[in-house]
């Protein structure tokens, strides 16, 4: 069982994706304040970044933005956030997302969900943190990606059992108890290579 305060949840800035992606994040940020998480994010208020922080803002959520200076003005900042945090760079704000949430929500989203995703993962793969992931597959939106990560693996690129890095769920209504059942593993990097 984990303890849980705070989900950081990585998703998609584009507002012009299909309608089912939006009404997975509108019902991923009910579902965080039903269960008493705060969120944070990637503070803007654009696409499903937005609708999650205002579905977990009106539900009663805290709710934490971080965003890097310079794309301030692109992602425009949600300025109704509990706390938001303006920093000169991305580094520092992909290193305060992972240390302000105790949990991670991947949700649809592009390059930079993408990028944020493997990040999460490959700093889990060398045992810097042990902290649940789940990403939410809404309509299969990842089953090539995963498709990938599991040829890694094949190719023994990558440990079979760091497949259990992480967790899939196909709705949103089954990422409370994913995050909750979510195994508390501290990945040995030891014996990565061998
Ligand atoms: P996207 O999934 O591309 O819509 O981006 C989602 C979030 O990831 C946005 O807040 C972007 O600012 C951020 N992002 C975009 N590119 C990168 C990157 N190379 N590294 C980390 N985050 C990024």
């Amino acid at each position: 069982m984990t303890m849980i305060k705070s989900v950081c949840v990585y998703c998609g800035s584009s507002s012009r994706v299909d309608q089912a992606y939006k009404d997975a994040a509108v019902e991923l940020g009910k579902s965080l304040a039903a269960n008493n998480w705060d969120l944070v994010y990637g503070g803007g208020r654009v696409g499903l970044m937005g609708l999650v922080a205002d579905s977990a803002l009106s539900a009663g959520s805290k709710v934490v933005g971080i965003i890097p200076r310079h794309i301030q003005a692109r992602e425009i900042e949600h300025t109704d956030l509990t706390e938001l945090h303006i920093v000169d760079s991305m580094h520092i704000r992909k290193q305060m997302m992972v240390d302000r949430g105790d949990a991670f929500v991947i949700l649809a989203g592009g390059l930079g969900t993408l990028d944020e995703f493997f990040e999460i993962l490959t700093w889990k793969q060398l045992g810097l943190h042990d902290k649940p992931v789940v990403m939410v597959n809404i309509n299969g939106y990842w089953d090539k990606m995963l498709e990938a990560i599991k040829f890694i693996a094949d190719q023994k690129f990558m440990r079979e059992e760091d497949l259990r890095m992480f967790q899939v769920v196909d709705t949103v209504a089954e990422v409370a108890q994913a995050l909750t059942n979510a195994p508390h593993e501290r990945f040995d990097p030891s014996t990565k290579w061998i």
